[in-house]
This record gives C-alpha cells, sequence and structure tokens, in this order.
C-alpha cells in the first residue's frame, strides 16, 4: 500500500542509525570534520561522559575526527534531511524512540543541560 516501504530498508539502515545507541538517528546532528551522524542527545551525552575537557573526537573507533578542542557542541550540524527521511521511513519507530528518550531525560535531566 505504502510504495516508501518498499525502499531497501537493510540496505538504508547502516545509515540512518546512531552508532552510540545503536538505534534509528533521532535529532541527527553531524560532526564537522567526517560527518558522521549521531543522535543530538547521543553525542550530547558522549562528550558530557568525556568530562569538562576536551579535545572532543568522533564516537567511531575508525574514526576519530577531531570535533572540536574544547566546544564540540558548537559545532555539530542539525542534519533536518536525514531526520525527515527517517520520520517518512519509520513514523512508528520514530515515535518510540522520541517517547522512549523523553523518558530517558525526564529522569536523567543533567544528560541534556550540562553542555548547553
Ligand atoms: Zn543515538
Ligand atoms: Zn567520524
Amino acid at each position: 500500500m505504502d510504495r516508501i516501504l518498499r525502499l531497501p530498508t537493510a540496505q538504508l539502515y547502516p545509515h540512518l542509525r546512531c552508532e552510540l545507541c545503536e538505534g534509528f538517528l533521532i535529532d541527527a546532528v553531524a560532526l564537522p570534520e567526517c560527518h558522521h551522524e549521531f543522535c543530538k542527545a547521543c553525542i550530547v551525552n558522549y562528550c558530557y561522559l568525556q568530562g569538562p575537557k576536551g579535545p572532543f573526537y568522533c564516537p567511531i573507533e575508525a574514526c576519530k575526527a577531531e570535533i572540536h578542542k574544547t566546544r564540540p557542541l558548537s559545532m555539530l550540524k542539525n542534519d533536518t534531511d536525514m531526520q525527515t527521511l527517517i520520520y517518512k521511513l519509520f513514523p512508528s519507530v520514530y515515535k518510540d524512540e522520541m517517547a522512549n528518550r523523553r523518558r530517558f531525560y525526564e529522569e536523567h535531566p543533567q544528560a541534556l543541560t550540562s553542555f548547553t
């Protein structure tokens, strides 16, 4: 019925997922150097867990491109095209993810606010 569901999602999936949470990208952001994409909340949290001092690097082992020496979050670029694509391809997954994540950050509000 919905033509868009016939896309080869198995092929697309690696490009739509976040290496940190292993789910679909939510609030996708691209890193400035390597253009790897992560959920905004995931990369924010990843930087937060590394401590207050940089430099900060891409979380992907094979990459490790520098994000920024001290202020990684200033370098993140929202990828709204990617997010729109995911939302269109997987509306229900997206909704579930959003609900899960909202719950998580309601319980751990410091994870989001520390860096902003
Ligand atoms: Zn993620
Ligand atoms: Zn990278």
